[in-house]
């Protein structure tokens, strides 16, 4: 089993946690600086997600298009059009900053502790890979979230190419999984780099999805090494069963003490959260280390 499972497994006394975006409770989401703050405060496991710009360089930001709740302009004012990442150079996009969060939408005010900073960019995906091959982020892992967009639905071994060309110029292939709610593209990801393990996200309350029945065998089938149900969507049955397979269970997106607590008495291997302060917080009340 490649060591970078093992990161994201339990074993005895020990629950993983992995910091969402970063720590998007805390710090600005997918953004260098919640990456190092998350390092840190001493929690090596990071998701965040992938996109291509025009020019072919992965990126680091959630949506196929800017997104007008965290991006501003060169006035310094939360944009109003969201125009397609694919249609903008990796120099173009530096021109928007995404350190702050517009508080009057929902969005901003589901983060009402997230720190402002200015002068923060997108980074690419090379920024983070240049970060965790420092020697002293040697178990720094990658939950790395390949971004599907309708649009481009047929170049999906492109997207997957360069994604694949940075990690190994970077050589961090042995700290990186590879995840996506889109497991045509994780089908291309096993296709193009059978070496790098998969991790198959999932939601049952949105039908697009349409997902099987017995979704653990099918990931299993499919070769994948992880299944990342939403918190909601299981119970310890359904975690106890995956984990019996052989794959590592990591729910998403916990962030209150009550849900974290339900997910720990589940048996998860790792907890994803915005919050991972109050992961380690709540791990630690009860005895438990996370590494
Ligand atoms: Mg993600």
């Amino acid at each position: 089993m490649p060591n970078q499972i093992d990161a994201f497994k339990k074993r005895t006394g020990v629950i993983r946690i992995v910091g969402h975006r970063g720590a998007r409770g805390v710090f600005p989401e997918n953004t260098m600086l919640g990456f190092e703050y998350a390092l840190a405060s001493g929690v090596p496991l990071l998701e965040f997600d992938v996109v291509l710009t025009a020019d072919d360089i992965p990126v680091i930001t959630h949506n196929p298009t800017l997104h007008k709740q965290t991006f501003r302009d060169q006035t310094g004012q939360f944009i109003s059009k969201e125009l397609p990442i694919r249609s903008l150079s990796f120099a173009d996009l530096g021109r928007y900053e995404v350190g702050k969060i517009d508080g009057t939408t929902a969005y901003g005010a589901a983060f009402p502790d997230q720190a402002q900073v200015a002068g923060l960019r997108v980074p690419a995906l090379a920024e983070l890979c240049a970060l965790v091959k420092h020697p002293r982020h040697h178990a720094a892992h990658l939950l790395l979230e390949l971004k599907s967009d309708p649009r481009l639905i047929d170049m999906r071994a492109h997207f997957v190419a360069q994604v694949l060309r940075v990690i190994r110029d970077h050589e961090v292939v042995g700290q990186t999984v590879l995840h996506s709610f889109d497991w045509e593209i994780l089908a291309e990801c096993k296709a193009q780099a059978p070496d790098i393990p998969t991790s198959f996200l999932s939601i049952a309350s949105e039908p697009e999805f349409n997902l099987p029945d017995d979704l653990p065998a099918h990931i299993k089938a499919a070769g994948g090494a992880l299944w990342c149900p939403h918190f909601r969507d299981i119970t310890a049955e359904d975690v106890a069963y995956a984990q019996t397979m052989g794959l590592g269970v990591v729910v998403w997106t916990v962030n209150t003490i009550p849900d974290i607590d339900r997910m720990i008495d589940f048996g998860v291997d790792a907890i994803c959260s915005d919050y991972p302060g109050r992961v380690q917080r709540r791990l630690s009340d009860r005895g438990l280390l996370w590494e």
